[in-house]
């Protein structure tokens, strides 16, 4: 597994910093946002880095993928029932801070007011 050690999303993975989590597979890890825009607001990241989608490649589909199928599930195992909204911002003008590929699932009342 390569992780990139001035990473801080791969420090989560790592257990060098802290988080709460709600999945972990061989994989992915997805985690409780520390500033959350909503009642319910995680991230799901590759364990591997990859610092943005700009850096994915054809054999990540699959990865992706599974990301993109977990999310609804962990959504509803933390209550959601109404509806979330997911985004994945990339490099500077997409709005990234933290360059380590993520995927936010934002749920509760009208996510889209912040963001
Ligand atoms: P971006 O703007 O890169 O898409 O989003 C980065 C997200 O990571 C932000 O929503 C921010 O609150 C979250 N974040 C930054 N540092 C930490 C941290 O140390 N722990 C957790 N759980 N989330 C973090
Ligand atoms: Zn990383």
């Amino acid at each position: 597994m390569s992780h990139d050690p001035n990473c801080l999303f791969c420090k989560i993975v790592q257990g060098q910093i802290p988080s709460r989590k709600v999945y972990e597979d061989d994989d992915v890890l997805a985690f409780h946002d520390i500033h959350p825009w909503a009642p319910v607001h995680i991230l799901l990241i590759p364990k591997l880095h990859i610092a943005s989608m700009v850096d994915l490649g054809p054999e990540h589909a699959a990865l992706m993928g599974k990301m993109t199928v977990l999310a609804p599930r962990l959504m509803k195992e933390l209550g959601v029932t109404n509806g979330f909204r997911t985004l994945v911002n990339t490099g500077a003008d997409g709005g990234q801070e933290v360059f380590h590929l993520h995927m936010h699932a934002i749920g509760g009342p009208r996510p889209w007011l912040k963001g």
